[in-house]
Formats: C-alpha cells, sequence, structure tokens
C-alpha cells in the first residue's frame, strides 16, 4: 500500500523515510500538521514485523500528537518518528547521531523527544546534531528531562476526575486499578496511585519492570493476556495502543479507562462500544499530556518546573469538561475530544491564511 492512499494518511502535510548506511539506522518521521507551530512527539523505537506497520503506528502516533498538542493549548503541531528496531541498526551514539542528522535536515518543521525505547541519554546524542531535541538533561528547578514522571502526575490526576465523574468519590482510596506495563510511565503512575492508597493490579511483559515496582509497593501481577479483563474498578492502560477493540471491549470489567498510552482505541468505532457499555473512557491524547507540555516548556524556554506542574493541573480540568459533555449529549468522549481538537486546529489555518 502506498502512503497517500494509506487509511491512516489523514492529509498528513508530509512523511519521511531516512536510513544511513554506516549506522543501519531506518526511520519513519510524520508530520501531520504545523498549523499551531513545528510538528512535534517523541520517537518510538520499536521492532515492527514491517515497513507498513511502522507507517501505520507513525501515521497515528503523529494525528494523535496534533490532538493533543491542540488541546493542551500548546505552540507545538503535531509529529512523530519511528526508528526500526533491529539487529542490523543496535542502539548506539552514532545510530542517534545519524537521526539527530535527519531531525535536522527537516529545518525545525518536526521537534522530537523521547517516547518508548528511547531515553533522555539518546536525546543528548541528537542534540548533538540538532537544535529541535528536548527532553534533555536539565538544571533543578526548569523544565526538561524526562516527560514520563509529567505524564503520570497528569494521568494519576485525569483518573481522580473520571473516578469523580464516573463513581462520585474524590479519592482512589481502596479502588482496584489495573496498570497494564510499568514501564517509565506505569511505575511513576503505580507510586503515586499506592501513595494514595489504591490497590495495584499489574503485568509487564519485561520482567525486570515487573520486578522493579513489585520489590516497591504491594501490587497483583496479573498475567499480560488476562489484564485487560481484570475485576477492577479503573484500567490504566500504559504500554502500547490498539488495545481497546471489538474484541476486548466486551470483556472489559472495568468502569473507567484511563491511561497514558496513545492510540488505546482501534478505531473511533471503539469509543462508541465503550460508551454504549457505559465504560468511561478518558481520551489518550487529553489525560497523556504532561509529558509533552514538560518538552514545550523546556523546548521554548523560560519555564520553570513550578510552571509545568501548574500547567499539568489543567488536564483535569479539561477532563471534566469532556466527561460533563458526554454524559449531557450521551456523545462518546473520543467523539467529543477529537472534534474539539480538529477546531482548534481548523481555527489556526484560518488564521494562517
Ligand atoms: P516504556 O517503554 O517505558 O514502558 C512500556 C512498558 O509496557 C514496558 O515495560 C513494556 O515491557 C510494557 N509492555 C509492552 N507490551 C506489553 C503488554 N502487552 N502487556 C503488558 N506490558 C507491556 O514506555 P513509557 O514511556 O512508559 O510509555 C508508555 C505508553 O505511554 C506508550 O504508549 C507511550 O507512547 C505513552 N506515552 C508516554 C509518554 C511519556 O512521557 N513517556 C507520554 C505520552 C504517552
Amino acid at each position: 500500500m502506498g502512503v497517500f492512499d494509506h487509511a491512516e494518511f489523514d492529509n498528513h502535510e508530509s512523511v519521511h523515510y531516512f536510513r544511513d548506511e554506516a549506522t543501519g539506522l531506518e526511520a519513519i518521521i510524520a508530520v501531520h500538521s504545523t498549523a499551531l507551530g513545528p510538528g512535534a512527539g517523541g520517537t518510538r523505537r520499536w521492532t515492527y514485523n514491517n515497513d507498513n506497520d511502522a507507517l501505520t503506528d507513525v501515521l497515528r502516533l503523529s494525528r494523535g500528537m496534533t490532538y493533543k498538542n491542540a488541546i493542551a493549548g500548546l505552540r507545538f503541531g503535531g509529529g512523530k518518528a519511528v526508528i526500526l528496531a533491529s539487529d542490523r541498526a543496535p542502539k548506539s551514539p552514532e545510530l542517534f547521531r545519524a537521526y539527530g542528522r535527519a531531525v535536522n535536515s527537516l529545518g525545525g518543521r518536526y521537534v522530537t523527544a523521547e517516547d518508548v525505547g528511547c531515553s533522555v541519554d539518546d536525546m543528548r546524542y541528537v542534540r548533538e546534531q540538532t537544535e529541535f531535541v528536548s527532553g534533555l538533561p536539565h538544571d533543578e528547578g526548569v523544565a526538561g528531562g524526562d516527560p514520563s514522571p509529567w505524564t503520570a502526575i497528569g494521568c494519576f490526576e485525569g483518573i481522580l476526575a473520571a473516578v469523580e465523574a464516573r463513581l462520585g468519590t474524590d479519592s482512589v482510596r481502596g479502588l482496584r486499578v489495573a496498570v497494564q506495563g510499568v514501564g517509565h510511565v506505569g511505575l511513576n503512575l503505580c507510586r503515586l496511585l499506592h501513595e494514595a492508597g489504591a490497590d495495584l493490579y499489574v503485568s509487564d511483559v519485561n520482567r525486570s519492570n515487573l520486578k522493579a515496582v513489585a520489590d516497591e509497593m504491594p501490587v497483583t501481577v496479573v498475567p499480560p493476556a488476562e489484564l485487560l479483563f481484570a475485576d477492577v474498578d479503573v484500567l490504566a492502560p500504559c504500554a502500547l495502543g490498539n488495545i481497546l477493540t471489538s474484541v476486548t471491549i466486551p470483556k472489559i470489567r472495568a468502569s473507567i479507562i484511563a491511561g497514558a498510552a496513545n492510540n488505546q482505541l482501534a478505531t473511533a468505532e471503539d469509543g462508541k462500544r465503550l460508551a454504549e457499555r457505559n465504560i468511561l473512557y478518558a481520551p489518550d491524547y487529553v489525560i497523556n499530556a504532561g509529558g509533552i507540555i514538560s518538552v514545550a516548556g523546556e523546548y521554548y524556554g523560560k519555564c520553570s518546573a513550578e510552571q509545568v506542574r501548574t500547567d499539568i493541573g489543567r488536564i483535569k480540568v479539561r477532563l471534566q469538561n469532556i466527561f460533563d459533555e458526554a454524559r449531557a449529549s450521551g456523545r462518546p468522549t473520543n467523539e467529543i475530544a477529537d472534534e474539539l481538537a480538529r477546531k482548534l486546529v481548523a481555527a489556526a489555518k484560518e488564521g494562517q491564511t
């Protein structure tokens, strides 16, 4: 299948393919929209079955970034990058330098940071080659660094908003929360939930990540294949996307889905399926914006960590508004969020013409 007739193409402004012979780097950078600013979104390094799967992932993720950045009120458009992991292209400083040159060649149309499979250290090598990168080591009290703890704070407060809307309580104390994936965001989210008195159910396909969380706090470990269907109050997906489908949704027992993973819904129709089952879904790109809020504060400079914290506090209010509108109109939350994001981007485009 070609790029232009790809089901997820959705009028991307540009899609760029990069290969570096010396390091084996293969990467795709997708810029969905620059209406509100440079296309911004992290770099995912992942093993894909084939190039088309990588393309599908990057297209969906970059459109999600347009929506996420618009709703978060950032001066960023939407973009995303994937590095195709393989034995031919092992992680190395040189690989990330080559990737940095690729980012730089776009002249600022795309701003990167870390996502799944990449770290602050990797971004330091990218920074050697380009200024269009964020999520770098930073001074105390100033915005910057690993975005994941910020994402976790936004998710935690988003869970509180969902719990209030759906269960009528303002605390997670005594609630059963299932966290799928205890990596960078999931672990930090577990800490916040545990401190707030939630009972945690966790799964991960990576044993050392599971051990890290189990060593730190009481958790019930659930096999990965069962976690989505656990008998819990809240399901917090913090691994990968495409998990909420026509097959999984009928078996979900949680009444709230609120977590960090991007592209949780396989299709927009799945949002409707959740609403029909009276499962309250926190649109992923609204609840997980904490990291990009930190990235934006760092990228545009002169932003304190305190300001980032204040801006992340607005995620809860945005979700409350979406939940209120969903209740009043009977529409699925994902439709309400998508419509709002598209309106913001359209208004910005109009302002440019
Ligand atoms: P990560 O790679 O650190 O953690 C993901 C974890 O999920 C890993 O431990 C992995 O082993 C686990 N996992 C993978 N497949 C699984 C499965 N089938 N069942 C259970 N566990 C599984 O990534 P992260 O940075 O924590 O991000 C998690 C999700 O949140 C991703 O979808 C990412 O795009 C999204 N997100 C992250 C940020 C951020 O600030 N890091 C911001 C916004 C969105």
